[in-house]
């Protein structure tokens, strides 16, 4: 009987080579910004003249961001979409982006894979790996294998002074949301057995929670003319408040008015509402503009081709109100993602 192949043993440095290398990097390297890449203590940037570094951090832990035996190509792609939100939401241009992992073993399909999918979205929007950190994952008592750990920082660049922040929101500006809501926390429910869906929806629906699509474009053109936006990673009531929270101000809603996918519409509406409203993971963005920039706000959507709906307008008085289709006040029920309660 012939014994099975005896694979090489991947090195730390062997892994970093052959999976981390971006074929792509001579891409942005070539437009200046990136001076040093992969390889030594430091990478080296050199913004533009005129320009600031927009910086953030997400991490990704397995068992609580995702489930163990996710695709790791999609695994990937969300690592790097998830950051690539957080600049979209700033509006600012990606640049380069570190990749810290720990992993329970070195396994080279499940590599493959992870940065076939992670590099698809980082060409697509000319972002550069530039370094990270690669340990192996274990429990406290130092031997059994602990989870899968990612840990990105990406950094764009944005003319100085135009990051759109959560704190500009003004009383009378209009609020508005881009895509659509609640399909990742339809698709959760499902997998949870909360409720169950057609084939149809549940295919749907789990793209939009397993490969969200960060909305880069859409946030860099609505530089100038946005006065504050935040991506929904949380759910949308939690993250609108953290624009009202920073903006001392407060918002009225009109609940039915949230974007929904087909698949989502054809739910009750009870539950349209709970995901819409409450479920995270979408990476749409929130952003408030000015009622005189209404059809700047629409040419930034029309060139970003990104569909935006408008779901309510700023107010002095500093509650969040949620109204129903009826413009009768709905008791609002529905508590965002927290990790501590
Ligand atoms: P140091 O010990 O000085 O922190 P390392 O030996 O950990 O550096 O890493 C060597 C090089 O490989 C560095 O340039 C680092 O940025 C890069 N690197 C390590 N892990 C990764 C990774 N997962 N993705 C991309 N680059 C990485
Ligand atoms: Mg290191």
């Amino acid at each position: 009987m012939q014994s099975p192949p005896t694979l090489p043993k991947l090195s730390e440095f062997g892994l970093i080579e052959q999976f981390f290398a971006q074929p792509a990097l001579s891409l942005s390297a070539a437009q200046g910004r990136i001076k040093l890449g992969i390889g030594d203590d430091c990478a080296l940037i050199s913004p533009r003249a005129g320009y600031e570094l927009a910086v953030s951090t997400d991490m990704l832990i397995e068992g609580r961001h995702f489930l163990p035996g996710v695709d790791a190509a999609l695994l990937g792609h969300k690592a790097l979409a998830v950051n690539l939100s957080d600049l979209a939401a700033c509006g600012a241009e990606p640049v380069a982006f570190t990749l810290s992992m720990a992993l329970p073993a070195a396994n080279a399909d499940w590599l493959a894979a992870f940065s076939q999918g992670l590099f698809a979205l980082a060409d697509a929007y000319e972002i550069c790996l530039i370094g990270g950190d690669t340990t192996k994952s274990v429990q406290p008592d130092g031997k059994q294998a602990g989870p899968i750990c990612l840990s990105i920082t990406v950094m764009g660049e944005l003319p100085q002074g135009t990051a759109l922040l959560r704190s500009g929101a003004q009383v009378g500006d209009d609020i508005y949301v881009s895509g659509t809501l609640g399909d990742a926390r339809l698709a959760l429910g499902h997998f949870f057995k909360e409720w169950a869906l057609s084939d149809a929806s549940f295919a749907s629906t789990r793209l939009r929670m397993e490969q969200p699509e960060p909305r880069v474009t859409l946030g860099v053109a609505l530089r100038g003319i946005a006065s504050s936006a935040v991506d929904v990673s949380d759910g949308f009531l939690g993250d609108l408040q953290h624009i009202l929270s920073r903006s001392h101000v407060g918002a009225q809603v009109m609940a039915d008015a949230l974007p929904k996918s087909a698949a989502l519409q054809s739910e009750p509406l009870d539950r349209q509402r709970l995901c819409s409203l409450s479920g995270g993971d979408d990476y749409e963005l929130i952003f408030t503009a000015a009622p005189s920039h209404a059809s700047a706000v629409e040419a930034a959507a029309r060139a970003a081709t990104t569909r935006i709906t408008r779901v309510g307008r700023i107010t002095a008085d500093k509650t969040l109100q949620l109204l129903d289709h009826d413009k009768k006040p709905l008791e609002n029920r529905y508590a965002s993602f927290d990790h501590f309660i």
